[in-house]
């Protein structure tokens, strides 16, 4: 990579590759191998050192090209790559949580977390944790305690869409001496910078957005070299979610294209939600980039554009809900996001978060992570299925 300063687009195609040196390909190679050439005294080596390539469960030479990728795009000093973003979210909480500590989460988030956060961390662990809706600020403000050791929230939220203000919850927490971590999954490097707003960590799923073909899982966590350091020495080597060196490099890969393929779920997205929130047997519609959105002011300050996932409802019953998903033609009945093809879940009204849901969902919801076809293909889909179901 030159020296010549590079704009974000430029950035996903050059920095964290190079020239092979041993063959001249112009593509850093896979190197799918566990261990490393010890040096040939080895008396004084750190074993566990997770900036050290040594053994891939400590870092992998495709992890750090990825790692230097991504640490550009989200102007951090420095990132770990892990295996799922899951591996990600707990390697915060491992690392930045201990048993006389208290955090603050957003009550509707992704489900492992509200699991973690709500269920296990406080009751073998001890952990003291509130969840809050994180769009209000007062409430995250009346959930300060002396012993708050980190906020984390999800903007958008899954699958809420929910906006919480990163700027103004980062105040909050420097306040209060805590951190501040925001998982940024929904929004992708391009979208949104949580850093530059004033949050400590930045998390990724890398399964979604940033690889973007539905083909390879990995998380990510950024921030200050020192605390993504503490994570590599703390989460990395010793919980063990590595990262296989197949799936960097296909993230890797993936990420090449991250621009253009959000400007494009971004503007299909809104043309959806739009065609959407004008149906008659719609019965809600929540897209960031809606003005109708509660949040909608917030979004249009903090992101770019507003990303590809709508949820929505239909004023129909349960079985009615399954039949329309199971109408579509070219939107798959799947979970994840951020794919190349459009994904559809229905989510009935006994989901576990039910009480957290805004009103409008707790009779059940639609997320719709709506993809790269043409648009306009994806509308006639969604017609032909709510003619099916009488819609
Ligand atoms: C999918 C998702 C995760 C979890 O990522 P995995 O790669 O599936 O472990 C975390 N947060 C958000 C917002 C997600 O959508």
């Amino acid at each position: 990579m030159s020296d010549i300063k590079t704009s974000f687009i430029t950035k996903c195609i050059h920095v964290g590759n190079d020239i092979d040196k041993e063959t001249g390909a112009i593509r850093r190679p896979l190197t799918m191998a566990n261990s490393y050439r010890l040096p040939e005294d080895a008396s004084t080596l750190n074993w566990s050192d997770p900036n050290n390539l040594v053994y891939t469960r400590n870092t992998s030479a495709n992890q750090t090209y990825l790692q230097e990728r991504l640490s550009a795009l989200e102007e951090a000093e420095d990132c770990v790559v892990l295996a799922s973003g899951v591996a990600a979210l707990s390697a915060v909480f491992f690392t930045f949580l201990d048993k006389d500590s208290h955090v603050i989460c957003s009550n509707v988030s992704y489900i492992a977390v509200y699991r973690l956060l709500n269920e296990y961390l406080p009751e073998k662990y001890g952990i003291e944790a509130t969840l809050v809706d994180s769009s209000n600020i007062e409430e995250i403000k009346n959930a300060i305690r002396p012993n708050t050791k980190l906020i984390h929230i999800e903007t958008p939220g899954n699958p809420t869409t929910r906006i919480s203000d990163i700027e103004e919850i980062s105040k909050i927490a420097k306040k209060a001496g805590a951190l501040l971590s925001v998982d940024s999954t929904f929004a992708s490097p391009f979208l949104q910078h949580p850093l530059g707003l004033g949050a400590d960590l930045v998390v990724h799923s890398l399964t979604k957005y940033i690889n973007g073909h539905g083909d390879a899982m990995g998380g990510a966590v950024l921030g200050s070299k020192k605390l993504v350091d503490k994570i590599k020495r703390e989460a990395m080597v010793n919980v063990g979610g590595a990262i296989s060196p197949f799936n960097a490099w296909l993230i890797m890969r993936g990420v090449v294209t991250l621009p253009l393929r959000m400007k494009q779920h971004s503007e299909s997205a809104l043309k959806i939600a739009q065609f959407l929130e004008a149906y008659p047997s719609v019965k809600f519609v929540a897209y960031p980039g809606l003005k109708s959105h509660p949040q909608h002011e917030i979004a249009k300050k903090q992101m770019s554009m507003f990303s590809g996932v709508i949820s929505f409802g239909l004023n129909a019953n349960v079985e009615t809900h399954n039949k329309f998903v199971n109408s579509l033609e070219l939107i798959i009945s799947a979970v994840s996001i951020g794919h190349d093809e459009s994904l559809i879940v229905y989510t009935g009204p006994n989901d576990e978060r039910n009480h957290f849901y805004p009103e409008e969902f707790k009779h059940g919801h639609l997320r719709f992570s709506v993809g790269l076809e043409d648009p306009n293909d994806i509308i006639n889909d969604l017609k032909q299925a709510f003619k099916k179901c009488g819609l």
